[in-house]
């Protein structure tokens, strides 16, 4: 048996690997990383990385001796250069590994600024990797200037890391407000107060036109005309699915690599998961960047490799940590055609509740982690409460969750 290969040794890797084991999979098991390290957690990368708050052998998801005593292989350090689907071979130069099932957990790499405007300069960097965070820390010391560029979950959680550690800090973003592709206006405009409030000079509907500077940065110039004089620049705009040995292959790709419910690409014995893998929810073809998405797909294709027949339906969450907040993130808002906000009980505290007519879409909670439980709860059961009840802070979320179930789910 030639057992499993994985391509990449990140989250959805490191799952799917473990629960072969724990399904009795004794076949071998390979995981194939582009990077040194082994599995570990990006998330905190952008903030208690970043701030120096979390020593680096507390990113690995599980100790090296796990993998060892599992029977699971680690080659890091080993890109794959090519796939061949009708031989059952992963190559890494001039060497060919077979495999039984082949799984891509290949990911996603960080959008750049093009060289043309500068995006090669020293002190340009993207967060994506260990190695992203260890070049960049050691600059971001107080009074240096930053500008990040993007103002989605990377943008933000960095320009507050680096107003913590006391940089002063720029950010543009393109779209007319920050967060547009994942948040409501309301969450915006809330995000817009907090970094504000925290010294961030927020330009919103601004591009960059060009970075200056003979090897390393110094200036800006802004799609408005603007000049900013600059140490630093965080590039958070946006990534873009790692599908290129799959497409390279002749697996059928679009927005990532297109799967069916159980995980399966085109080409048989060869399956995809986390967020390299597009695939078929309520009536749309979807890729999810998030770390419950890697583990949870990563699971269901390793049960199905066993044989479990299991499709995968995720109701999806996400979380941000900026300065002193928590944002809980339950469903997907998109298509929804009002919000509803309700005040927390604590100060400072507020949730956002996304409806589509009477069907509630998801929550957006700012340090109301009982808003996120029951609006979590709710679109797990496809009940909708009632938007009056919501906007009323005295009415229990607990309560709600109990009375006679509103269904309004789409099937
Ligand atoms: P993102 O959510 O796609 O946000 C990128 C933002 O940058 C977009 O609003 C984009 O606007 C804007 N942008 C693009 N080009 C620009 C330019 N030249 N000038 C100014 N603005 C520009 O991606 P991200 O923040 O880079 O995050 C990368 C991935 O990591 C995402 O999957 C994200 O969800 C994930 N992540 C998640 C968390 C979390 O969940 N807490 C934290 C960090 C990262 P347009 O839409 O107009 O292009």
């Amino acid at each position: 048996m030639s057992g499993v290969i994985v391509i990449g040794a990140g989250q959805a890797a490191s799952a799917l690997a473990a629960k072969l084991r724990a399904g009795g999979y004794e076949a071998p098991v390979t995981l194939i990383g582009e990077e040194r390290d082994p599995p570990y957690q990006r998330p905190p990368l952008s903030k208690a990385y970043l701030l120096g708050e979390m020593p680096r052998d507390r990113l690995y998801l599980r100790p090296e001796s796990f993998y060892a005593e599992a029977g699971i292989t680690l080659r890091l350090g080993a890109p794959v250069t090519r796939i061949d689907p009708q031989a059952r071979r992963v190559h890494l130069g001039e060497e060919a590994l077979p495999f039984d099932h082949l799984v891509l957990a290949t990911g996603a790499r960080p959008r750049r600024l093009p060289a043309a405007i500068g995006g090669d300069l020293a002190g340009v960097f993207t967060l994506r990797g260990i190695a992203d965070i260890e070049a960049l820390a050691p600059l971001m010391r107080p009074g240096a200037r930053l500008l990040v560029v993007g103002g989605g979950y990377i943008g933000l959680e960095a320009a507050a890391v680096a107003r913590k550690l006391g940089l002063e800090v720029t950010l543009v973003e393109q779209s007319a407000r920050i967060l547009q592709r994942v948040a409501a206006r309301e969450t915006s405009d809330w995000f817009r107060a907090l970094h504000q409030s925290h010294g961030v000079e927020i330009r919103e509907g601004v591009g960059l036109a060009r970075l200056t500077g003979e090897t390393r940065v110094e200036g800006a110039e802004l799609s408005d005309g603007t000049r900013l004089r600059i140490d630093l620049v965080i590039a958070g705009i946006g990534v873009s699915p790692e599908s290129g040995l799959a497409d390279a292959a002749g697996i059928a790709c679009g927005n990532g690599i297109a799967v069916d419910a159980q995980g399966r690409t085109s080409a048989p014995g060869i399956w995809a998961a986390g967020d390299c893998a597009a695939f078929p929810w309520r009536g749309r073809q979807l890729r999810l960047e998030s770390v419950q998405n890697a583990i949870e797909q990563a699971e269901c294709v390793a049960a199905n490799i066993m044989g479990a027949g299991r499709a995968y339906d995720p109701h999806p969450w996400f979380w941000s940590d900026q300065y002193d907040v928590k944002l809980q993130i339950a469903g997907l808002g998109q298509g929804h055609d009002h919000v509803v906000t309700r005040p927390g009980k604590r100060a400072g505290s507020v949730s956002h509740w996304y409806f589509a007519g009477p069907r509630l879409l998801a929550v957006d909670a700012m340090n109301d982690p009982r808003a996120y439980m029951a609006g979590k709860r709710m679109l797990e059961q496809g009940r909708s409460p009632e938007a009056t009840e919501i906007a009323d802070p005295t009415q229990d979320l607990a309560a709600l969750m109990r009375a006679p179930a509103r269904q309004t789910e789409e099937s």
